[in-house]
């Protein structure tokens, strides 16, 4: 498997999955799923995961 950087935290892994092209670690794709709405790191998640998919739509248009 090949060393991808986290889109999240920058951490290179091996593991982890895909989304849209973007490479998610487990450790984070873990605690997006897992994520209180109260936690700090919910709106950067959120915030994220927008832009993800902005990139990706303006791909494919
Ligand atoms: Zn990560």
């Amino acid at each position: 498997m090949d060393l991808k950087v986290c889109k999240m935290c920058n951490k290179l892994d091996y593991e982890g999955i895909d989304l849209l092209g973007v490479h998610i670690c487990e450790e984070c794709e873990y605690d997006i799923v897992n994520i209180d709405v109260k936690d700090i790191k919910y709106e950067y998640y959120k915030t994220m995961i927008k832009h993800i998919w902005i990139e990706y739509l303006a791909c494919i248009n």
